[in-house]
């Protein structure tokens, strides 16, 4: 046969843990071939999209059946057997689609390929298949090539298919050339009476418009978005670049050795970007090893890290090689946004306790619960978790140091047998009595009395309260997990009219402190000079001529991967014709010819990782970021930090530069940058007293400068401009840390 060296010559068996399928089967397998036919489960559908995309961009067609079964309860099942509507099926999809942990990526390539058509013809088809109700293992994979010259190559793989074993992803391959082709006979026919809903196993019903047009606007939303996306995945021949597969850093393996050792307990305390997300999840899958049955809580402070850890954990499944992949039967969200948690959290807990009739064990063992920290601390939460019997129980909370001495009791359980907090935080910032709570529930669940004070080891059990500790300078500069920086600081002082408005509320200052001396405690009203003694250095004038400056000077005014951080405020909250820092911002970039976006804690989740991302894609050049995107984001592909304003809070000041450090792959990053514009306040001339009060204010702040410049790239030079700063103040420069703020500073 004149063309079969064309056609893919496929081996028999192949399965996940041994071969790469995406690249040394499907890859190969569609090349030449003009039409697709495959059943299988919706992760792996969306996994192949990509490479889908690349098969109707060269005009082919495709036929698809989504199984449904893994993501199905009994109840689900007996209710689509009832009511067997198209409205139940279109809110059962949606429900899957937002609240399962799928790459919003794939989900648009998904949408994009909806809309190819050939001669107004869909290029690809979709349907559903649902178990019935009485029935036998279906098969979890059937696949069908059909190639030009009429070969066909055919794939099988599930229980009750021959020459097959359990696992989802593994098949047998049988040509039509080949030995066995009756197979592919065999697999055509069972192909075929499903999509003609004949088969004895499954139902199938056709994808409900409603859910199509969902994927269609996920992919019309981001068009641009999704252009980027794909050219990053073409290669020069046409071929989707492949992903490489992951491994651990030594510093993280080192990091779940430790944890393990020390009886699956204890903190972590990891610099910013150093991957405490996937360290844990090499504990979570080392916890999975061990058991049969386990529910883990990851818990994080706010929805978006929720959802980022959702989409982490989604990549390090797809990534990482058999053995340490995290098996689970069912992922539930728990927060406001997914207001059916509840209803979701009882079903799940039926198929997680009861064993249904005829069955050895129940349909759900692995499970995974992401929650906020509030919803960790609600009632509705506990009770329901503490109604999951025969389990081993983990509980993983990231940014640890934000539970409160309040909230803890009701959040550290005695429940949780395994247990890891995640902090990039040192201990200084934490509130000692908080520390000490965090520190002896994590050490251990099996030991109670102890104190912790400022050791290493519990007294009592001598397990470590730390079991791993990470700081930045380590990271960047010993083990280069994260970039080398560059910290330039400027200072820029008041306007003569910012000078005299910033006098008298220092003057008003004074007054309010003498009577806080006197143990008076301040109403909401007086405190208002301190707020807007704040807002007035925040929103200084001459930071806009400073910020004009940098993108002239250091810039040339061209700026990509970039984030300004500022207010939201006015200098004026009276004139209402005043612009905010913000606005200010924008105006100076448009004037720059600058294509930036703006983010603020205001904006969905959703709008603020599209924005991301369009960010990392190029489309844009900067994102100007207000009271957001200072924790846990991850936008490793940013360069350029500037820093208009901020808080003073120590803690904002480290994740920020966290922010930028983060090593990344997509685009090359060497090094980062960060412009931090500050303001030199003037000290008051008259009174001793208030001029000793505003020094230490400064030198604190100082410090911080201090310790950025100290690990930078630049120290020298970043330091030399905090020289002549101090001198003004008169600071000893050298000996600035926080014994001489406490014991030299009055
Ligand atoms: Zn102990």
């Amino acid at each position: 046969m004149i063309f079969m060296d064309k056609i893919f010559e496929p081996k028999l068996k192949w399965n996940s843990s041994d071969d790469d399928m995406m690249d040394d089967f499907y890859r190969h397998a569609m090349k030449n071939c003009s039409e697709f036919q495959l059943l299988s489960n919706f992760s792996l559908i969306l996994n192949l999209s990509p490479e889908l995309l690349n098969f109707i961009n060269h005009d082919g067609k495709i036929r698809l059946i989504i199984n449904l079964e893994s993501y199905l309860t009994l109840k689900d099942i007996l209710e689509f057997d009832l009511f067997n509507s198209e409205k139940f099926l279109a809110d059962f999809l949606l429900e899957m689609i937002k609240t399962n942990t799928f790459e919003l990526k794939l989900l648009k390539i998904l949408g994009c390929i909806l809309t190819k058509k050939i001669e107004s013809n869909p290029q690809l088809e979709i349907k559903i298949a649902i178990p019935k109700r009485i029935s036998e293992k279906p098969p979890s994979i059937i696949g069908i090539f059909h190639y030009e010259n009429g070969e066909k190559t055919s794939i099988s793989g599930g229980p009750n298919v021959p020459n097959s074993d359990n696992s989802l992803e593994n098949f047998t391959a049988y040509t039509s050339w080949g030995n066995e082709s009756e197979y592919n006979v065999i697999n055509q026919s069972k192909f075929s009476n499903l999509w003609d809903d004949n088969s004895r196993n499954l139902n199938a019903y056709r994808l409900p418009d409603i859910v199509e047009n969902y994927l269609i606007d996920l992919y019309s939303d981001s068009v641009q978005d999704l252009k980027t996306i794909s050219e990053n995945f073409e290669k020069d021949d046409g071929s989707i670049s492949q992903v490489t597969e992951f491994e651990f850093f030594d510093h993280q393996k080192d990091a779940i050795k430790n944890w393990i050792s020390n009886d699956m307990c204890g903190l972590f305390e990891m610099a910013t970007g150093t991957g405490k997300t996937i360290t844990s999840f090499g504990c979570m899958s080392h916890i999975q090893k061990q058991y049969d049955r386990t529910v883990t809580v990851i818990a994080c402070p706010y929805k978006h890290l929720v959802e980022q850890w959702k989409t982490e954990f989604e990549k390090f499944n797809s990534k990482v090689g058999v053995d340490g992949k995290i098996t689970f039967d069912k992922t539930i969200t728990c927060n406001g946004d997914y207001p059916k948690w509840k209803v979701q959290f009882n079903n799940l807990a039926f198929d997680f306790n009861e064993t249904p009739l005829g069955g050895k064990t129940p349909r759900l063992n692995q499970i995974i619960i992401f929650i906020t920290h509030d919803t960790l601390a609600s009632p509705d939460f506990i009770s329901r978790l503490e109604k999951l019997a025969n389990t081993k129980k983990f509980l993983i909370i990231d940014e640890v140091h934000e539970i409160t001495e309040n909230r803890s009791s009701k959040v550290l359980l005695d429940d949780y047998e395994f247990r890891l907090g995640l902090s990039a935080t040192p201990n200084r910032h934490m509130d000692e009595d908080g520390t000490q709570i965090l520190k002896n529930y994590f050490h251990s669940s099996k030991c109670f009395g102890t104190d912790a004070s400022d050791e290493k080891v519990c007294k009592n059990c001598s397990k470590e309260f730390i079991p791993y500790s990470l700081n930045l300078k380590k990271a960047i500069h010993d083990l280069h997990v994260l970039c080398e920086y560059e910290y330039h600081p400027h200072y820029v002082e008041l306007t003569s009219e910012e000078m005299s408005i910033y006098n008298d509320l220092t003057m008003q200052i004074a007054r309010l402190e003498q009577k806080r001396k006197k143990g008076i405690k301040l109403s909401k009203k007086e405190s208002y000079p301190y707020l807007a003694r704040a807002n007035l250095i925040a929103n200084a004038e001459n930071k806009d001529s400073k910020l004009e400056e940098i993108l002239n000077i250091e810039f040339k005014n061209h700026l990509q991967r970039t984030l300004i951080y500022c207010t939201n405020t006015r200098r004026s909250e009276s004139d209402i014709y005043d612009l905010s820092q913000l606005e200010r911002v924008k105006k100076i970039l448009f004037s720059h010819k600058i294509k930036s976006d703006s983010v603020t804690h205001l904006d969905l989740t959703k709008l603020r990782l599209e924005i991301i991302s369009e960010l990392e894609g190029g489309m844009l050049d900067c994102i100007t970021a207000v009271g957001c995107l200072d924790q846990g984001v991850d936008i490793p592909s940013v360069e350029n930090a500037i820093i208009m304003a901020s808080t003073g809070n120590p803690k904002q000041y480290i994740q920020r530069r966290g922010r930028i450090l983060r090593k990344s792959k997509l685009t090359n990053k060497q090094k980062a940058f960060i412009y931090d514009i500050l303001v030199a306040p003037p000290l008051p001339e008259l009174d001793e007293e208030l001029r000793n009060i505003e020094r230490k204010i400064f030198a604190k702040e100082l410090l911080r400068h201090k310790e950025f410049a100290e690990i930078s790239n630049n120290e020298e030079e970043a330091t030399s401009k905090m020289k002549t700063i101090a001198r003004k103040f008169n600071l000893d420069f050298d000996r600035l840390d926080r014994d001489y703020i406490k014991n030299e500073l009055l």
